[in-house]
Order: structure tokens, then C-alpha cells, then sequence
């Protein structure tokens, strides 16, 4: 234990990010993954997989009945996706906030959206929008022996 980590009392959250189909086809997996590493939030899973229509729908259960569903689980399984798993305190807002708008036309410019896509049919990432939301999806993408618990050296220079 190093004493920052003692001392903190906040609560750290877990966020399940995404780099889409259409991002690993453009070759932005590098950069989006960049985005969250220099941040300062800590990566505990990676991996780049090819999704069922049954695991893409479980993960969009709630847009099921929404006239671009069909379109939208046609296009996460359309190709490999980067699955990442990633914690930190406020993480779940935070990234929210670097990935942008959903239709990256109205996303600002600064967001992962916004500098580097421009339909909401095309994305390029997704991103949890809840805490109880992140945990759900780590579980539902990741098995537990692929989610790595670690102490990186830098985390006493992020937070005080
Ligand atoms: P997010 O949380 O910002 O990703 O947005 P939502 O949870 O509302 O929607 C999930 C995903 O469904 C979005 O990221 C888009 O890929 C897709 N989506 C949402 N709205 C539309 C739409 O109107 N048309 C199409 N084609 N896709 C949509
Ligand atoms: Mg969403």
C-alpha cells in the first residue's frame, strides 16, 4: 500500500469503453485508446473480439424497440470491436464528457466524437452511462481472469 491510496476516500467506479467496428476499420484504435491513457485513468482490460447479434443486443437492451436497432446491431457486429475495461474516481461521467455527443455533428470539438467522426450511425465508441451501467457491461464483455488488478506507478502523481 502506498499512503495515497489509503487516504483516499473516494469512490472509484468502473466504465466499459468501446472502439467500435468503424474506428478499428479507420485505424483510430491507437488514438482512442490514447485519449483514456493520458487522461490518467487506469486500464484493467483490453482486448479485441468479434460480437455475437445475441451479446450485441443484451448490451442495447434498453434501445431494443427504437427504429435504428436493427441498423445499430448490424454495425457493432459488422467487424471487431476493442473492448476495454477502465476505473478511476468519476470515471463514468468523465469519459461521457471525452467521448461527446452521440451524434458527433453536435459533439464539441476536443471530444473523441467530435474531432474525428460525423454520424451518430457511426460513432466510432461507446461509452457506459452510469456506474451500475459499467459494471454491468465489464461483466457482460470481459470474464473475470481477463480483468487485471494493478497498482500503476504513476497514480501518486495524479491525484494528491
Ligand atoms: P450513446 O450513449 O451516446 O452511445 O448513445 P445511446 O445510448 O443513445 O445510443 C447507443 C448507440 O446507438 C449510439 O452510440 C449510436 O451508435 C446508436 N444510435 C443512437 N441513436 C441513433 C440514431 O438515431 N440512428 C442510428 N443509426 N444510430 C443511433
Ligand atoms: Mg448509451
Amino acid at each position: 500500500f502506498l499512503p495515497h491510496q489509503i487516504a483516499s476516500l473516494e469512490q472509484v467506479d468502473q466504465t466499459y469503453i468501446m472502439v467500435k467496428p468503424d474506428s478499428v476499420q479507420r485505424g483510430l484504435v491507437g488514438e482512442i485508446i490514447s485519449r483514456f491513457e493520458k487522461k490518467g485513468f487506469k486500464l484493467t482490460g483490453l482486448k479485441l473480439f468479434q460480437c455475437s447479434k445475441e451479446l450485441a443486443e443484451e448490451h442495447y437492451k434498453d434501445l431494443k424497440g427504437k427504429s435504428f436497432f436493427p441498423k445499430l446491431i448490424d454495425y457493432i457486429t459488422s467487424g471487431p470491436v476493442v473492448c476495454m475495461a477502465w476505473e478511476g474516481v468519476g470515471i463514468v461521467a468523465s469519459a461521457r464528457k471525452l467521448i461527446g455527443a452521440t451524434d458527433p455533428l453536435q459533439a464539441e470539438p476536443g471530444t473523441i466524437r467530435g474531432d474525428l467522426a460525423v454520424q451518430t450511425g457511426r460513432n466510432i465508441v461507446h461509452g457506459s452511462d452510469s456506474p451500475e451501467n459499467g459494471k454491468r457491461e465489464i461483466a457482460l464483455w470481459f470474464n473475470e481472469a481477463e480483468l487485471c488488478q494493478w497498482n500503476p506507478a504513476q497514480a501518486p502523481w495524479l491525484r494528491e
